[in-house]
């Protein structure tokens, strides 16, 4: 057990600025330390650190002992003192992750960080700040489901992320413009822990593309590097925007993802289970969450515009179905949703709230009037 003077003198350190969140994914109170590099961490990301012990030896404040000369250290440094060293030249477009985020992104942070010290030696950026990557990655088949090794290559010269079907092709397999590109990480939907959903939009359609490579930095890598790839094309579209309203920009994670069941327009054809995604404004719905494009998608503009969202679904409706109703009131039709939980359909509720609560931007009144065009 802590002596109670160290013990006294750590609790005093934690109440410093900067020592109350997690050095590394910021979570509230950590009560873990690494004695070598200094840092106050939660106890997640004191796992992490257990698995780079040349780097970084951990302890816990409250439950192990601690001699002077470590007290000292953790005096000394601290997490605002470890930022500047290890974070002192982080590019602006690089996904700093946080506690919600998959366990390879929190890893790969803290190898990037205190292993390889990335943010040091800005060298060590290369392979995410070039503008131009290519090598193999698994994707998983259109229809097979079978994950082959893959040739990509992201240019930002070309605007694009290509990939190829041989690796002897001349002509890339599809060409995904940086402009529509999304990638988000999704480890337990992939069912590998590097996992990475990349979307992009193909005559306003929305197509998936499911990809991880054996190594967790080259995939981190990828994902940074199409980052960067938006971050530049998003500097030179929108001339004059900062930093701090282009990052939120470069990827998107979904505000929400499951089963729903659904009814055509007619509604009279009965309710069918479908996989949605919500992705900012656009509700897709796909037979099998590992589709390569929807079967479908809803727009879902802002109140302003006559969007609404309401609990249970209108005494008419017909048929066998989930208990927990939504009905979603557009301009030209309802939609009508049924969920299996009511916690679920409370989730999917707030999660429409939130875009029809905010006010519609210009370019996304263009995106409206294509799906009021659809049948
Ligand atoms: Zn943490």
């Amino acid at each position: 057990m802590a002596k109670e003077k160290p013990r006294k003198a750590l609790q005093e350190l934690l109440q410093r600025p900067g020592n109350q969140l997690c050095a590394d994914c910021s979570a509230p109170d950590p009560d873990w330390a690494s004695h070598t590099l200094g840092v106050f961490i939660c106890l997640n990301c004191s796992g992490i650190h257990r698995n780079i012990p040349h780097v970084s030896k951990v302890k816990s404040v409250r439950l192990d002992s601690w001699d002077d000369a470590q007290v000292e250290f953790m005096a000394t440094n601290g997490n605002n003192v470890a930022k500047a060293r290890y974070e002192s030249k982080i590019p602006p477009f690089y996904y700093k992750p946080t506690f919600p985020d998959c366990q390879l992104l929190r890893e790969q942070w803290i190898r990037a960080k205190y292993e390889r010290k990335e943010f040091i030696y800005t060298e060590k950026q290369e392979p995410y700040s070039a503008g131009y990557r290519e090598g193999l990655l698994w994707k998983r088949g259109r229809d097979n489901g079978q994950f082959l090794n893959r040739k990509f290559v992201l240019s930002e010269r070309e605007g694009a992320l290509k990939y190829f079907n041989k690796n002897d092709a001349k002509e890339p397999k599809a060409i995904m413009k940086i402009e529509h590109l999304n990638a988000t990480f999704q480890p337990s939907k992939i069912g590998n822990p590097h996992g990475l959903q990349i979307t992009y939009l193909k005559d306003n359609s929305t197509r998936n593309i499911f990809v991880y490579h054996d190594d967790g930095k080259e995939t981190v890598d990828w994902f940074n590097a199409i980052r960067a790839a938006r971050f530049h094309y998003l500097q030179v579209a929108f001339p004059g925007a900062s930093d701090v309203d282009l990052v939120p920009k470069l990827s998107r994670n979904y505000l929400k993802e499951g089963y729903m069941e659904k009814t055509g327009p007619k509604q009279t054809e009965g309710f069918k289970k479908r996989w949605f995604t919500m992705d900012d404004r656009r509700l897709m719905y796909f037979k099998d969450p590992l589709d390569a494009f929807a079967r479908g998608e809803v727009f879902i503009g802002s109140k302003e515009n006559s969007y609404k969202v309401l609990e249970g679904l209108p005494p008419s409706t017909q048929g066998n179905h989930w208990q927990y109703g939504i009905t979603i009131v557009t301009p030209d039709r309802k939609f009508l949703f049924a969920c299996e939980t009511e916690s679920d359909q409370q989730e999917w509720i707030t999660a429409f709230q939130k875009v029809i609560s905010r006010p519609m931007l210009p370019q996304e009144y263009a995106v409206e009037a294509h799906f009021k065009h659809k049948p």
